[in-house]
C-alpha cells in the first residue's frame, strides 16, 4: 500500500506518530507524573463507559492512517492496566497503513506470558520506564515501594518475547536519581536495549516543576563522557525525540530526549487521544479536541470525522517547549498521566 500523503499542520509539520491512552489509572504514583498527594485514595478515575472501547479505537486510527499517521504508542496510565490489551493490539495491526505499534509501560503487570501475548497480537517495540537501579530511589520515585527487580524481570520478559530492542525511560530530576546516571548506563551496556535519558518536564499542573531540578542533556553526556567513549548517530525518521549516542567501545546505544534544554518541537508530527477521546496537538496542550462526541454521540460518517481530524491538524502551530522561558505563564495543561508521555 502506498504511504498517503501526510496532512501538514501551520508549521509545514507532517502529521505521522498517534498516541494512544487507554486508561487513565496506575499503579504506580511516580512523583514526577502522578503524586500520591493529588492521585489518592479519594481520586476519580475514569468510569469504564468513559472510555473509548477497542472497537471506537480501531475506528479512530483507520481514520487516521489515510491522513499519514504510521506509528501508533499506547500509554496511559498504566496501559497494561486495561483488560485484554492485546485485543487491541491485535485490532490496531490489522489497520492498513499502520507500520509500527509500540507501548509504554511501568513493566510491572510485564509477566513473560503477557509480553509474548502482546508481541503475538502484533505489539512490534516496548518501552519499559526504570528510574534507577536501587529499590531505595527507586521505591522514593514510583512512591508505592515497587522494587527494581520487578521491572527488570519486565525487560528480561520483553527481551524473551523478541519486543527488541527494549527501550528504557529514566527521568533524570537533580537531587533525586542524578546520581544514577552512570550506574544505569553501565548496566544497560552490552545488553542491546537502548537507555534513554529523559529530562524532567513540566508536564501538567501537579509535580511542583522547578527549572532548577532539570538535569540538562549536556551535563548527563558530559556525565557519561566522563566513564566512556561516545559519538553522536544520526536519528531513525524526522521527528524522532531522542537524541541517538553510542559507545565506541562497541557497549551498545543510548539516548536522550531534551524537551527543556534542546527542544524538539519543528519537527513534531504527534497528536495525542485520551482515554476519554479528547485529543491533545501538543504534551503541553490545555483543552483537547472532543472526538469521542464525533464518534460516539454525532453517528458521523467517516468522511465527516476525518474532514474534523484534517481541519483540527491543519490549524495546528503548538511549539511548546521552544516557547518555554522561565517567564512562560503557568497555564493548566492537561496532565501526561492523562495522555502519556
Ligand atoms: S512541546 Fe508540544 S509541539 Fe513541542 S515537541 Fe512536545 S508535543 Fe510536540
Amino acid at each position: 500500500m502506498d504511504m498517503p500523503q501526510a496532512i501538514t499542520d501551520k508549521r509545514q509539520r507532517p502529521l505521522r506518530d498517534l498516541r494512544l491512552s487507554v486508561t487513565d489509572r496506575c499503579n504506580f504514583r511516580c512523583v514526577y507524573c502522578m503524586p500520591k498527594e493529588v492521585y489518592g485514595a479519594k481520586f476519580h478515575f475514569l468510569p469504564r463507559h468513559d472510555l473509548l472501547s477497542f472497537d471506537e479505537l480501531e475506528r479512530v486510527v483507520r481514520l487516521f492512517a489515510p491522513l499519514g499517521v504510521e506509528k501508533i504508542r499506547l500509554t496511559g496510565g498504566e496501559p497494561l492496566l486495561r483488560q485484554n490489551v492485546e485485543q487491541l493490539v491485535r485490532q490496531l495491526a490489522a489497520v492498513p497503513g499502520i507500520s509500527d505499534i509500540a507501548m509504554t509501560t511501568n513493566g510491572y503487570f510485564l509477566s513473560r506470558d503477557k509480553a509474548k501475548a502482546l508481541k503475538d497480537a502484533g505489539l512490534h517495540r516496548i518501552t519499559v520506564s526504570l528510574d534507577a537501579l536501587d529499590d531505595a530511589t527507586f521505591g522514593s520515585i514510583n512512591d508505592v515501594g515497587a522494587p527494581v527487580e520487578r521491572v527488570l524481570s519486565a525487560i528480561r520478559s520483553a527481551s524473551a518475547a523478541g519486543l527488541t530492542p527494549v527501550k528504557i525511560n529514566m527521568v533524570v530530576k537533580r537531587g533525586v536519581n542524578d546520581k544514577a546516571v552512570i550506574a544505569m548506563a553501565r548496566h544497560f551496556r552490552f545488553t542491546g536495549h537502548i537507555l534513554r535519558f529523559i529530562e524532567y518536564m513540566d508536564v501538567g499542573n501537579t509535580n511542583g516543576w522547578r527549572l532548577d531540578d532539570v538535569v540538562p542533556a549536556s551535563e548527563i553526556l558530559r556525565q557519561i563522557q566522563t566513564h566512556w567513549d561516545v559519538e553522536p548517530i544520526a536519528s531513525h525518521h524526522t521527528g524522532e525525540v531522542a537524541r541517538r549516542f553510542r559507545y565506541r567501545d562497541g557497549g551498545g546505544e543510548f539516548g536522550i530526549i531534551s524537551s527543556v534544554s534542546q527542544p524538539f518541537c519543528q519537527s513534531c508530527g504527534r497528536i495525542r487521544l485520551s482515554p476519554e477521546g479528547r485529543l491533545y496537538t501538543c504534551l503541553f496542550g490545555s483543552e483537547g479536541y472532543d472526538l469521542r462526541a464525533l464518534i460516539r454521540d454525532g453517528n458521523l460518517s467517516d468522511p465527516a470525522v476525518s474532514e474534523a481530524l484534517s481541519a483540527l491538524w491543519g490549524r495546528r502551530t503548538d511549539q511548546y517547549s521552544l516557547e518555554r522561558t522561565s517567564q512562560t505563564s503557568p497555564h493548566s495543561k492537561v496532565e501526561m498521566s492523562h495522555i502519556g508521555g
